[in-house]
């Protein structure tokens, strides 16, 4: 009998257009924001029809300050039966702040989230996918203390700012010490998802969503697609509201960074439409709670390595609680 296809995850990186990591724009700082032309209602509605369209469903990680502007689009966007996850309230790179900023920042994007969109809000992605070895020793204690429990930020491949190369691309379940500075008071886990990667000319690469997804032709989109499901592993895929709109203005960036910003914004949707038509997609939660193996992890020393052998098992978070029904 043929194995059922996995599921796989619709995650939108709910910003504005000028939410754009280590590079200088006018809107570097949060205070130019609300003088800003603003995209980011009428880019999510476009969204929001395409998922209705192909009768998908979709985790929104959600930047606070957008949330906090807008609560009747995330009030609706939870209505419609996706799910809100966080992704800060400010947007700036984790690894580029202190632990008593990230934490700072984390409870109040949390707060507003929670109270706008009426859900337990418990899955994280970094900004820029900026997790990498140098945050790992305070991000995750910090995440699970305000009662994160999905991680979807690593990148197991090269990238300019996050990527762990070599990194498993497996879910797995992270323990996490208790006692740690601004952590969990007792030893607890997390459940961490790379972000889906594939082997392509002889390299690791992203496939499944912003400039990868915008740049490479479909047919090697789903080759990523068939090799994760090959291997078992759920897909997931991932998107900014800008990157479906040709008419949003155009930052002035260095050129490497310009062509990675907005090559292929034109056809973005029609591809969009056509993956979100030929896999089943929903919500991060939903597709957590599908996956069976959950090899684990500890983090030591700054580090996440595979659980040493005969380690005693630390009590697994409760079962994650999905958007709610449509
Ligand atoms: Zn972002």
């Amino acid at each position: 009998m043929m194995q059922p296809e996995p599921l796989n995850a619709f995650c939108v990186d709910l910003e504005e257009w000028w939410h754009i990591c280590a590079a200088d724009t006018p809107y570097n700082d949060p205070a130019t924001w609300d003088s800003a032309p603003p995209f980011v209602e009428k880019d999510t509605e476009t969204l929001l029809r395409l998922l209705d369209e192909t009768r998908a469903r979709g985790t929104f990680l959600t930047v606070g300050w957008v949330a906090e502007k807008y609560p009747r689009l995330i009030r609706r966007l939870a209505d419609a039966g996706h799910e809100i996850g966080c992704h800060t309230y400010f947007h700036r790179v984790v690894y580029e702040q202190s632990p008593e900023e990230f934490d700072a920042d984390i409870a109040r994007c949390l707060k507003v989230l929670r109270e706008v969109s009426g859900q337990p809000v418990n899955s994280f992605r970094a900004p820029g996918f900026s997790m990498k070895r140098e945050a790992f020793a305070y991000a995750y204690p910090i995440l699970r203390r305000h009662g994160i429990e999905v991680d979807v930020s690593i990148v197991p491949a090269a990238r300019d700012h996050g990527g762990v190369e070599g990194f498993t691309r497996d879910p797995f379940l992270l323990r996490i010490p208790g006692g740690l500075p601004l952590g969990p008071a007792q030893p607890t886990s997390m459940k961490c998802w790379p972000v889906s990667v594939m082997d392509f000319l002889g390299r690791t690469t992203p496939f499944s969503g912003g400039g990868y997804l915008r740049l490479f032709p479909l047919p090697i989109v789903r080759a990523g697609y068939r090799q994760n499901h090959r291997a078992g592993r759920p897909g997931m895929s991932y998107i900014h509201p800008r990157e479906i709109d040709p008419d949003q203005p155009r930052l002035k960036l260095p050129w490497k960074k310009y062509f990675k910003y907005y090559v292929g914004i034109r056809g973005c949707e029609s591809k969009l439409r056509s993956v979100l038509n030929t896999y089943r997609f929903t919500t991060i939660a939903e597709v957590i709670a599908s996956v069976r193996r959950w090899p684990e992890y500890e983090l030591v020393g700054g580090d996440i390595r595979p659980l040493a052998p005969g380690a005693v098992a630390q009590p697994a978070p409760p079962p994650l609680a999905a958007g709610r029904a449509a």
